[in-house]
């Protein structure tokens, strides 16, 4: 039997960091044994909040896929390709656009919310309103069965399903509607204690080297009411124990949980301890990195081979669309 097909994007706004890995990345791994997946680069998704500056646009779409291949994204099982190699999404995008009612676009939670949030550039623009069109384009032109999201993306599945349904009830049933795959993502502290993200400057990157990593550890922020190393500490308010649970072993977590909290162990010792597993669990997938980095053709490769596969199915169901619409 056919596997059933997922679909996933990530738009190339950097280089890819341990709260990449940790949530999607490595979920996409796993699904890839079980699904038919498709992974792409969503570039035509960046342009709707970076339309101004596209200099970085490549070397970021690039650099995402070594990370993607570098964290176990295997371009044999996968479909790894390039959004803005596959116009037929441009073209479903039109065509969706026709029948989407303006309010079901402004409706949308994060459009106010990322409106208000960009204050550096004009955002009332057409493309930054109708990517939501764009996105159940990039979803029903696969004629997905599965879409990886976390509770906060729901809405946005939603409106692709209900766009779907109105292309359905008024030419045909063309498009099949895709479910949730939910899953929970754990969220990361950055080094300074907030959630780790690009736009904080306060992440460890899978490119950064482990000198960089140390540097960065050594730095974070940990119990901010710890003054002093005699002084006790609490881990349950310490981004570095949060690190602790994902990457240090069980025996070590209960072992500082006991400690901090009577002084028996400082952070530095703490760190160093973190370090230890978090550069392990690093190292091969910085080696695979090495390797690819000094392999720029077989990344085109793999993306124009990625691209030219999802073409085939991308043209397929256009050309179903196109002929419900009697175009
Ligand atoms: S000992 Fe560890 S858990 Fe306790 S405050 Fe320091 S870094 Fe955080």
């Amino acid at each position: 039997m056919a596997k059933q097909r997922v679909l996933s994007g990530m738009q190339p706004s950097g280089l890819l960091h341990l709260g990449n890995l940790m949530g999607a990345l490595d979920n996409w791994r796993k699904l890839q044994d079980q699904y038919d997946c498709h992974y792409f680069i969503a570039d035509w998704h960046a342009l709707t909040t970076n339309y101004a500056d596209t200099s970085n646009i490549r070397t970021h779409s690039r650099e995402m896929v070594i990370d993607w291949i570098a964290a176990g994204l295997d371009p044999e099982k996968s479909v790894l390709f390039q959004q803005s190699l596959v116009p037929e999404h441009a073209v479903l995008h039109v065509l969706l656009s026709m029948s989407t009612p303006l309010p079901w676009l402004e409706r949308v939670p994060t459009y106010k919310e990322k409106m208000d949030q960009i204050q550096d550039r004009e955002m009332n623009t057409y493309g930054f309103l109708g990517y939501p069109v764009l996105q159940a384009a990039d979803i029903l032109i696969y004629k997905a069965n599965f879409v990886p999201v976390g509770i906060d993306q729901l809405p946005h599945l939603e409106l692709t399903r209900e766009i779907g349904r109105r292309f359905n009830q008024f030419y045909g049933n063309v498009f099949p509607e895709p479910q949730p795959l939910m899953t929970e993502f754990p969220k990361l502290p950055g080094t300074d204690g907030r959630k780790m993200s690009k736009s904080y400057g306060n992440c460890l990157y899978l490119s950064d080297s482990p000198d960089a990593i140390t540097k960065k550890v050594m730095a974070m922020v940990t119990d901010p009411a710890r003054q002093r190393r005699q002084d006790p500490g609490n881990p349950d308010i310490c981004p570095l124990f949060a690190l602790n649970k994902i990457f240090a072993p069980k025996a070590w977590c209960e072992h500082v949980n006991v400690e901090c909290r009577r002084a028996g162990i400082g952070c530095v010792d703490d760190k160093k301890e973190l370090l230890k597993h978090l550069l392990a669990f690093l190292a091969p997938l910085q080696e695979r990195r090495k390797t690819l980095v000094n392999d720029p053709k077989r990344i085109t490769e793999i993306i124009q081979e990625g691209s030219r596969k999802a073409r085939t199915i991308a043209a397929q169901t256009l050309a179903e669309a196109n002929e419900a619409m009697k175009l």
